[in-house]
């Protein structure tokens, strides 16, 4: 069939189309008929006439893709059926040559020509390159809920363009990566399709950061010897005892995970290579008739019990309850030989071509098996059906069409969409005010609220699943010190930090002149003794912040002025600073702490630890310490000072105080590890908790830990600096919850 026509195909490429054509029909030989071979057969030669010499970006024939997502569609997604593999086989035809779709329905009927539609539809549904678009979504869903083999051959169309992805322009590459990501994985999911799902997840990832990619796909190929061996080890008295208790046939394979799920446990965990354990799963596949392949996989999981300890926390049974998408199996993490977490997935032969094939095969089961009902495509149709009926409904809204999309890829990320539709991924709990700065900076930093799908809403409000949202702006407002405490994304607190520095550097500016004048008005110089004095009158850590409060007018000049004049009043007399502070109860008399005391605590606002400055404040259980610092302190000072107590630390405090310090810095593999072994390892430091938060390459964490004093605090800070991305290292100050 390809001697006709003045085709420039050379022999070798002949042979290879022939081949691959030979390989559908090998694949497809148990369900065709002699007639069924027929139509397939002119389907080839049609779609091979109307395709005709040209070639794919890769060089390779044209023919040859349709042919390979024909054979992806039989053997790897397990669908059997004569139309959908014409579809396939035709399915760029309309797009890509003079064909219209009256042809093809004149020549292969209703059916083949109403999916080829289809997809030439979704084909022509155009996005913006960088973005998927709302529009696109529901372009692409609604043409898909239609008919499931249209999803199906998309599947199929598209895992193969990934794997020939290398020819493309780079823009091209982005666009079909974006896509995957956002339509065809969760559909891939939602299907059952697990090993099509993990395959674009790996594909995604090997063009997204080839170096990545190629690294970890090294390592295992490197561990492959010695893992092997550990796996035989492992396995081998699990199926002696198999074989002698249960007696039927049974197979065990070993399944390295996927490239992209052992870099997300790198990433999740904060570890190398070496340190992600799971990083193959072991499965047993027996072979039990149906009446007893609940009780087999049963007795199979209680031989592997009694063989390695279960971390009980890990079992997961989903043969009493299968997953929404049908899926049966037991999974349990067992402690292997040598200290190692081996999962192991137990299922019987039904239960594992379900798993492999999705719902498809479970369509095959149907048709053989006296069409006996199924639950699960009774759930897919139930799903179709919401789909369709979400999009064609007059109140479809993204929000219901996300969530039904997305029920549980979208944990740590929110999706939300512009007033225009672009779609922007955010991390989970993101405020209005992240994706203000998500927009653009200068939308973040004039933000004053948000309208969300309409209904105006403060900036800290949490965007939620398919939110469209609308910041409202005006360029009178500015970033606040507020704002930090819910922001979320990395890029929103640097701008809002670096414009509050800014701010700041103007304000101390702007005090210094106030506070010249004055000064000079009163005739003292700044390095006079009594600005010391008045700095630790009005309790302040630094003279730079006494500036920042006169340039930001937040502290009462005619209260500085008063001080000064007093203190030079009574200049030779009782020092003034002590009468004044006796006056504020601060001085003399001040309560010792450190001790053993039940009637005082510490405030986990700030964390005092000897021998910081510190105040208390009275409360019905008792005094609170604080450090004299602490924003909440001076805050309950300006609303009360009568509640508050001189303190100061006993000379030899005998236990350890919990102190917090936040850290941020560049998001790296292994850095969790790192900040872990300097301070308990290296600084020997007990740690109570250590929160990390991390998105785009830069995390946010507060580590509490117990220390004696702060020198010893400091000594640590050292040594945490030495880290290798960790940008600061402060004392934790909570944000002042008004
Ligand atoms: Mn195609």
């Amino acid at each position: 069939m390809l001697q006709n026509g003045n085709t420039t195909f050379t022999e070798t490429e002949k042979e290879s189309i022939l081949n691959a054509y030979r390989r559908v029909l090998r694949a497809s030989s148990d369900f065709l008929s002699k007639t069924d071979r027929a139509r397939l057969r002119k389907a080839f030669r049609f779609a091979l006439q109307q395709h005709g010499d040209t070639r794919r970006r890769t060089g390779e024939p044209y023919i040859l893709h349709p042919l390979a997502v024909a054979l992806i569609l039989i053997k790897e997604i397990g669908l059997r059926d004569l139309n959908a593999l014409i579809a396939a086989l035709l399915h760029d035809v309309v797009e890509d040559t003079e064909t219209d779709v009256e042809t093809i329905q004149k020549h292969f009927g209703d059916t083949v020509a109403r999916l080829v539609e289809a997809l030439t539809k979704i084909t022509r549904v155009q996005s913006p390159l960088d973005s998927v678009q709302a529009e696109t979504f529901r372009k692409i869903l609604l043409t898909m809920a239609d008919d499931i083999r249209v999803a199906l051959i998309k599947l199929a169309d598209r895992l193969h363009n990934l794997r020939t992805l290398t020819g493309m322009k780079p823009e091209k590459q982005a666009k079909i990566l974006a896509e995957t990501e956002f339509i065809y994985i969760p559909i891939a999911h939602r299907l059952g399709l697990y090993a099509i799902k993990s395959e674009m997840e790996d594909l995604i990832f090997h063009f997204r950061e080839p170096e990545k990619y190629a690294e970890i796909e090294k390592r295992l190929q490197d561990t492959a010897k010695e893992r092997e061996k550990y796996i035989q080890a492992f396995i081998e008295p699990i199926e002696k005892r198999i074989r002698e208790e249960i007696g039927v046939p049974f197979k065990i394979e070993s399944r390295v995970k996927s490239i992209s799920s052992i870099y997300q446990k790198m990433q999740r965990q904060g570890v190398d290579f070496e340190h992600v354990y799971d990083i193959f799963a072991v499965r047993i596949i027996l072979d039990s008739p149906p009446e007893s392949e609940k009780t087999d996989c049963w007795r199979t999981y209680s031989i592997v019990t009694s063989l390695y300890t279960p971390n009980l926390n890990r079992l997961r049974d989903w043969i009493s309850k299968p997953k929404p998408t049908g899926y049966e199996a037991l999974h349990i993490t067992v402690m292997g030989p040598m200290g190692r977490w081996v999962e192991v997935q137990i299922r019987s032969r039904r239960m594992h071509e379900a798993a492999e094939y999705g719902l498809v095969a479970h369509w095959k089961y149907k048709d053989h098996q006296n069409g006996r009902a199924s639950t699960y495509d009774e759930a897919l149709e139930r799903w179709l059906g919401r789909i369709r009926t979400l999009l064609e409904s007059p109140e479809y809204s993204s929000i219901d069409l996300l969530s039904e999309l997305h029920p549980d890829l979208t944990q740590d990320e929110v999706y939300v969409f512009t007033p225009k539709g672009a779609l922007k991924v955010l991390p989970a709990g993101a405020t209005a005010l992240d994706f203000a700065y998500e927009i653009h900076s200068e939308v973040g930093r004039h933000a004053i609220a948000a309208k969300v799908n309409g209904r105006p809403v403060l900036l800290n409000y949490v965007l939620q699943n398919a939110d469209q949202v609308q910041i409202l702006t005006s360029e009178r407002a500015e970033p606040t010190e507020e704002q930090l405490s819910f922001v979320r994304t990395a890029r929103a607190r640097l701008k809002i930090r670096e414009y509050l520095k800014q701010q700041r550097k103007q304000a101390i500016e702007k005090g210094r002149q106030i506070f010249e004048w004055r000064l000079k008005h009163l005739g003292i110089r700044q390095d006079d003794p009594v600005i010391q004095e008045l700095i630790w009158y009005l309790r302040l850590p630094s003279l730079e912040e006494l500036l920042y409060r006169l340039g930001t007018h937040t502290i009462d000049l005619a209260r500085i002025q008063d001080f000064i004049r007093l203190k030079r009043v009574s200049q030779g007399t009782t020092p003034i600073v002590d009468q004044l502070s006796q006056h504020l109860g601060l001085l003399s008399g001040a309560k010792e702490v450190g001790h053993e005391d039940d009637n005082i605590s510490y405030a986990t606002c700030c964390y005092p630890i000897p021998f910081d400055a510190i105040m208390g404040y009275v409360t019905g259980e008792g005094l609170v310490v604080h450090r004299t610092t602490c924003r909440e302190i001076q805050r309950l000072l300006s609303l009360d000072s009568t509640k508050v107590r001189p303190l100061r630390w006993v000379s030899t405090p005998q236990k350890p105080f919990l102190a917090a310090l936040i850290l941020e810095g560049e998001d790296r593999q292994g850095m969790l590890l790192d900040i872990v072994r300097v301070v308990s390892l290296q600084k020997r430091k007990n740690v109570r908790s250590i929160r990390l938060e991390g998105k785009a390459s830069y995390f946010q964490g507060v580590i509490e830990l117990y220390v004696y004093n702060e020198p010893e605090l400091i000594s640590l800070i050292k040594a945490l600096s030495e880290i290798r991305g960790l940008l600061r290292i402060d004392r934790y100050q909570a944000p002042l919850n008004i």
